[in-house]
């Protein structure tokens, strides 16, 4: 038999020598919460997800976050990955549970991975009932990386970045942002995030996370957008798997699939990470946080076939982006 050209095994023994995979985003301390009792929760839109995992935050203790991240940890471990960046939920009905769980996480594996902490506001920033605020700033103080979900605050979308950018500034910590989910036209979150990056002077140190809208604007808008992200010295994460289940839609736009327009972001200079996000929860049940799949239907979806890109994605950009040298 003829040895064929094993492309996949030169990828990721370059994969490899240059450090390891990167996952740059995930939500490890609610990784394996799917049960067959909340199964069903997983056909619910993304938007009311939210509130379906209340109850999961008020009554998980410290233990059971701790045993699910050590979970998805040991699930990186036996792919090589050196480096992961997840958020966690801090919150008034998490409260500081995942901290805790995160701060013994760390210590249990610091030979083996480099962990990067972020932090979910599930709840927005102004919501006083919640006591948003009070615990997005105690989880300010604990994380590396300031973490932020837009899409908890509508409408009040520039304030939200003000927020984060000046929060982040203060503490000289990066950020990271949920943005542009929705795959709508309309949306216009990544922009705005630019353009207050800038306002705010947080040049390079600004994350933008899935993006996945820029892909329903018209050619000439998408090419101002990139164009600005590169003035903002941003940087982005894609979450390929995550996104493929997204929904069917009525809107009109540029015929596209629903994954982070990489193709057209890397030609601009602007580094892209990949992330596994979600892994057998409610968003995404059937995910088992396989990086080697974010990376296959990334490449496909977006057309990237070059080796050397695709080893910067999965390694070198996602150091970048996480901080890490
Ligand atoms: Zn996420």
């Amino acid at each position: 038999m003829v040895k064929y050209w094993n492309i996949k095994e030169e990828l990721l023994s370059e994969i490899k020598k240059h450090g390891g995979w990167v996952n740059c985003h995930a939500h490890i301390d609610r990784a394996y919460t799917i049960t067959r009792q909340n199964f069903y929760q997983s056909q619910a839109l993304r938007s009311e997800k939210w509130t379906l995992n209340d109850e999961l935050r008020r009554r998980s203790t410290v233990d059971q976050i701790y045993d699910r991240m050590a979970q998805a940890v040991e699930r990186m471990l036996e792919q090589g990955v050196t480096v992961l960046g997840s958020f966690i939920d801090v919150d008034y009905l998490t409260k500081d549970k995942a901290i805790k769980a995160a701060i013994k996480i760390r210590e249990k594996y610091k030979d083996q991975i480099t962990i990067k902490y972020l932090m979910q506001s599930s709840n927005g920033l102004f919501n006083q009932e919640k006591e948003a605020r009070q615990w997005f700033e105690l989880a300010a103080d604990f994380v590396d990386i300031i973490g932020g979900l837009v899409k908890a605050d509508v409408d009040r979308e520039p304030e939200h970045f003000d927020i984060l950018l000046s929060t982040a500034k203060a503490k000289g910590k990066m950020l990271h942002v949920h943005v542009d989910e929705l795959n709508l036209p309309e949306e216009r979150e990544t922009e705005l995030l630019a353009h207050k990056t800038i306002e705010h002077g947080m040049q390079g140190k600004v994350v933008a996370i899935h993006g996945i809208s820029l892909n329903a604007r018209p050619k000439t808008e998408r090419e101002a957008i990139y164009t600005l992200m590169k003035k903002a010295g941003m940087m982005v994460i894609s979450c390929p798997v995550s996104w493929l289940n997204e929904r069917r839609s009525e809107e009109l736009s540029p015929i596209h699939n629903p994954i982070t327009p990489v193709d057209e972001l890397l030609p601009h200079q602007i580094p892209v990470g990949i992330g596994t996000d979600n892994i057998a929860d409610i968003w995404m049940p059937w995910n088992d946080g396989d990086m080697w799949m974010d990376l296959r239907v990334l490449l496909e979806a977006a057309r990237i076939y070059d080796i050397d890109q695709l080893v910067q994605i999965a390694t070198t950009n996602g150091r970048k982006i996480l901080g890490v040298n």
